[in-house]
Order: structure tokens, then C-alpha cells, then sequence
């Protein structure tokens, strides 16, 4: 070809075309290279599948010595390693998971100047022999993959991280690329305080995946709604979904294969050889199923998934954008699909109250659950919603998510908001009795159930006030309720509490607006006894 913008020329081009096999950088990596070979420091921010890796693989081996690449993704090491080699470039790792004599020779392979690439893992450099290992050898340079781990803001903080600001104290002379898929503007400007990058190279991707359609809807039957998703609109494709838990996994995964979809469980609690068996089936066969935990994914580049389901509510916005992420990184039309119920939040909040770690931890954890929700009741463009998320402002409404498509309608539920307040308020009287949803709901629909029997409950002043709306909508409303922090839970039991701001909905000088529950319920298509 001629001299085109594709045109790569240099050490940097000929190691991409040589060692790689690629023709042409992906946008941005040719600037991040050419900075980091010429000893700069950089910081990338890039979705993940954008071409990280060569961003620091190819200036270690355009530069003399050995590139030292700090990651916390041990287990995926090995295949890292592996894959390079196979390319022909020489790799090593340090890990927890060798013994002495695999240590040993990657150590001698370092000094000997033999080695472009040594992964390490971060807790390796708390063990003062491998700081006097580094200085023995040449260093080209430090790459810190999943830069995101350092920032105590985000969803994937690890301590180990916080030292890697001594790497340019003790090696000021070596050029270090910070690298993550994270790009929240709090965690970008905590990883460039916590490792000294503020006056390195910064590269911010741009996050938008316009292929994907993302659909957030209400979890009503989810095994039902599931299958016409697959059925109608992805019959033979590839495609994962991801469960909270790995009973729900297995669950899932029977469901479908009855249904005579191939489906495949993944999941940390199975038989290793059986979930290298699934993953690789997933990755060599057509039109497999993964149905699995967020312990799938990291490091899976399978390029025609062309669906990503959510089973459950994912803990953060960064959650959900990277494992949505997984789908259709060949480009193509693709679906994100979330159902996500009342009982999620609550479980949601459950953990978080039940999870190890400080008060400040677990606000931190609040917040980030709060993004999501807010993402899911959202009456705005999901890709504006997200994008916004991550500091990219001023995009233009996408036409292609099911808010665009489908514009929800809001209703004014101040008054639906009061009686269901209400109701808690009475029932917080009842100090020693823990009522979840489903019994408030029950109160003000009016049911005699056996509880409210029990509790005389049919004697308060709520009781049947809400006949108006059906008990999906009250679902609904106890829903978004907890989504705008007007509405808690407590408990093991989900118990509702009233928050600060309830108070001003039942005093009446706040206003509530709430998102219509879609009338559309997915016609279920599950054949009978399967
Ligand atoms: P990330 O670390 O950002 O998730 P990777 O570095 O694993 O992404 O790259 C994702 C995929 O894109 C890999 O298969 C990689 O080989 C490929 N890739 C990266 N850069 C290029 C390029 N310039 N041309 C073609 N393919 C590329
Ligand atoms: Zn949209």
C-alpha cells in the first residue's frame, strides 16, 4: 500500500508486523508506544479488547532489557506466557504457584539478559530478595496491568498495589505504563496520584461500544424471559450468562441444556479439568451457552459472543460494562441484556451490610450499587447514562437501547410513595418483628393472609389502601423507592426501613416520579417438563 494512514514505520512497526503479525496500531497505540520507547511514562484507560498488551509488550522489545509487568491475575499467567512465547518472545513468570526450581531458572533467565517479558505478581515486591533480583538485572521498563487495583475508590482495590508507588523511587530511571479498563474519572485521578503519573502520557479510550444494544427490563419470570431472548432473537449463538451464585449457575445452565440449548456451567466451585473442558468448548465450538459467575471472562478473547444476559444485578457500573464488554468485540450486532428485580437490590444491599472491611468500605460499595440502580431506573439513553459514568459527557442519545426505543413513561408516585412509607412506618412500631417486602405489599393490597391474620395487621390504617395499582407495580414502587435512597432494607430478612429522605415524602414536600412498569411480559415458550 501506499503511504496511507495505515502505514507503520519503525522499530515499533516492524516488532508489530514481525513478532505480531498486525498491520496497523488500533487507535492509540501507536502515541502510547512511541512515549514509552522514548522512556516516558504513560497512563492507559482503555475498554478492555482494545489493545492494551502491545501497548507495553512492544516497547519491551524495542527497548533494551526486560520489560517487568506487575499484574494481579495470576492464574492467567501461565497462559499470558505461553501465548508469547509461542510468537517467540522470550516470557517468564514469578508466582506463588511455582516452586524453587521453576523459580530459580526464570530468576537465572532474567540476569542473563534472556527474558523481553517477566510477569510478576504485585505481592512478589513486598519480598525484599526480588527488589535486589530486579536491581541485579535490566529493566525496560514497569508495566502495571489493572492500574484500577491501586485506587481504593474503585470496585477491585488490592494493598498490595498501594507500594507500586516505590518502583520509581527506587527505579527513577525506568518508564512505567499503568494500564486499565477502568476509567471512572475518581479511580483515573486516584491511580495518577497514588503512582506519581501526573505528568505521564495519559490516554483515555473512547468507551462507547456502539454495536452493542444494551436492555435493562424487570425481572418477572427469569428462566421464561431468558429463553425468549435466546430463542427469538440469538438461536445458535454464542453467548454468556451470568448468575450471582453458583447454584443458580447450575440451575441455569440444566434449565437450558433441557430446552436443548448447549449450555455449559463456569464456575469457581467446579472440578478444574471440567471448567477448562467448558471454557475451551466455549471457545472452539459454535453457538455455545456459558452460563457462568463473573469468574469467567477475565482474559477470554472469543470475538463473535454475540450476547451478554445478566441474571442478577451486577455489584458496580464497572461490573456490568466490563462483562457486557465480552460481546461482540468482532463489531457486530450484539445484545446486553439485564433482568433485574426488587429482590436483587435486596440481596445487594444484604451483602454489602454482611461484607468484611470498615464503615468507609461499605459506603464505598453503597455507591457503587447506587450508580447501577440508577442506571437500571434511568428514563434517559442507557449509553448516555453509562458513558456519563465514565466521564464521557456530551453523547448523543443512541437511538439503539431499549430507553431510546421505547421511551418508559414516568408517573407521579408521590402518593403511591406515602402509603407505602406509611405502611413501613406503622409496622417500624413493631420493634421486635421484621416484615419484608412481600408482607408490605400484602398489607396494602388488602390480603388476609395467615401474617397479617397473625399480626392483626388488617387493622391498620394502610391496610387496602393501595387496591389502585397490582402487585407488580407495588414491586415496582418498593423498587425504585430503594433506587433513590428513599427506601432501605436491614437485615438477613430484607426488613424496609424508612431513610432520611422519607421524611420528606411524608411530610409531602418532596415529589416522586417513577418509571412505568412495561405491560409487555415475555410470552414464555418453555416447553412443558423439560
Ligand atoms: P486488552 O488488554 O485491552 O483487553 P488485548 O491487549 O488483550 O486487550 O487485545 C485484545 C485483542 O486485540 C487481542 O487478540 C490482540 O491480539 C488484538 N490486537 C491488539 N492490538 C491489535 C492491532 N494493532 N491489530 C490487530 N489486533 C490487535
Ligand atoms: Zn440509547
Amino acid at each position: 500500500g501506499g503511504a496511507g494512514a495505515g502505514m507503520v514505520t519503525g522499530a515499533a512497526a516492524q516488532v508489530l508486523r514481525r513478532v505480531f503479525g498486525y498491520e496497523s496500531f488500533r487507535s492509540g497505540q501507536r502515541e502510547i508506544i512511541d512515549h514509552v520507547v522514548d522512556g516516558g511514562d504513560a497512563l492507559v484507560l482503555m475498554p478492555t479488547g482494545g489493545g492494551k498488551s502491545l501497548c507495553y509488550q512492544i516497547p519491551a522489545l524495542v527497548r533494551p532489557g526486560t520489560g517487568v509487568v506487575v499484574s494481579p491475575l495470576i492464574a492467567l499467567m501461565q497462559d499470558q506466557v505461553d501465548a508469547l512465547r509461542a510468537l517467540g518472545v522470550r516470557a517468564g513468570f514469578l508466582n506463588s504457584s511455582q516452586d524453587l526450581d521453576q523459580r530459580r531458572a526464570v530468576e537465572a533467565a532474567f540476569l542473563a539478559g534472556e527474558l523481553d517479558l517477566l510477569y510478576l505478581a504485585p505481592e512478589r515486591l513486598r519480598v525484599e530478595a526480588t527488589l535486589r533480583l530486579l536491581d541485579r538485572g535490566t529493566i525496560s521498563l514497569f508495566a502495571i496491568d489493572e492500574a484500577h487495583c491501586v485506587a481504593q475508590w474503585g470496585h477491585d482495590f488490592r494493598p498490595d498495589y498501594l507500594m507500586l508507588s516505590m518502583l520509581h523511587e527506587r527505579w527513577p530511571g525506568v518508564p512505567r505504563v499503568a494500564l486499565t479498563a477502568t476509567a471512572t474519572p475518581e479511580t483515573h485521578k486516584e491511580i495518577t496520584t497514588r503512582l506519581g503519573l501526573a505528568d505521564a502520557y495519559h490516554h483515555v479510550a473512547d468507551f462507547d461500544r456502539p454495536n452493542i444494544q444494551y436492555r435493562i427490563v424487570p425481572k418477572k419470570e427469569p428462566k421464561a424471559q431468558l429463553l425468549h431472548l435466546l430463542r427469538t432473537e440469538h438461536p445458535g449463538d454464542a453467548g454468556i450468562v451470568y448468575c450471582l451464585s453458583r447454584a443458580s449457575v447450575d440451575k441455569i445452565a440444566e434449565f437450558l441444556a433441557g430446552q436443548g440449548i448447549p449450555a455449559l456451567p463456569y464456575h469457581a466451585g467446579l472440578d478444574n479439568l471440567v471448567r477448562a473442558e467448558n471454557q475451551a468448548r466455549f471457545l472452539r465450538e459454535d453457538g455455545i451457552v456459558m452460563v457462568a459467575t463473573i469468574a469467567f471472562g477475565m482474559g477470554i478473547d472469543k470475538p463473535d459472543v454475540r450476547f451478554v444476559a445478566h441474571l442478577d444485578l451486577p455489584k458496580s457500573v464497572e461490573g456490568y460494562y466490563q462483562e457486557t464488554g465480552r460481546a461482540g468485540r468482532d463489531g457486530q450486532r450484539s445484545t446486553a441484556w439485564l433482568a433485574y428485580g426488587l429482590q436483587d437490590v435486596v440481596q445487594q444491599r444484604r451483602l454489602i451490610d454482611a461484607s468484611p472491611g470498615d464503615a468507609a468500605h461499605r459506603r464505598r460499595l453503597g455507591t457503587h450499587l447506587d450508580a447501577m440502580l440508577a442506571l437500571c431506573e434511568t428514563v434517559e439513553c442507557r449509553r448516555v447514562g453509562l458513558l456519563a459514568y465514565f466521564g464521557q459527557r456530551g453523547t448523543a442519545a443512541c437511538g439503539n437501547c431499549d430507553t431510546c426505543l421505547e421511551p418508559p413513561q414516568s408517573w407521579d408516585g408521590t402518593v403511591a410513595a406515602q402509603k407505602l412509607l406509611s405502611a413501613v412506618l406503622r409496622l417500624d412500631r413493631e420493634r421486635h418483628q421484621r416484615f419484608g417486602a412481600g408482607h408490605v405489599i400484602d398489607i396494602l393490597l388488602g390480603r388476609s393472609t395467615p401474617k397479617v391474620a397473625q399480626h392483626r395487621h388488617e387493622t391498620l390504617t394502610v391496610f387496602g389502601v393501595g387496591e389502585d395499582l397490582r402487585e407488580l407495580e407495588w414491586r415496582g414502587v418498593v423498587r425504585q423507592l430503594l433506587a433513590q435512597g428513599l427506601l432501605a432494607v436491614q437485615g438477613e430478612h430484607g426488613t424496609l426501613a424508612l431513610t432520611e429522605a422519607s421524611a420528606d415524602v411524608l411530610r409531602g414536600t418532596r415529589t416522586v416520579a417513577l418509571r412505568r412498569e412495561p405491560e409487555r411480559v415475555a410470552r414464555s415458550s418453555v416447553r412443558s417438563g423439560g
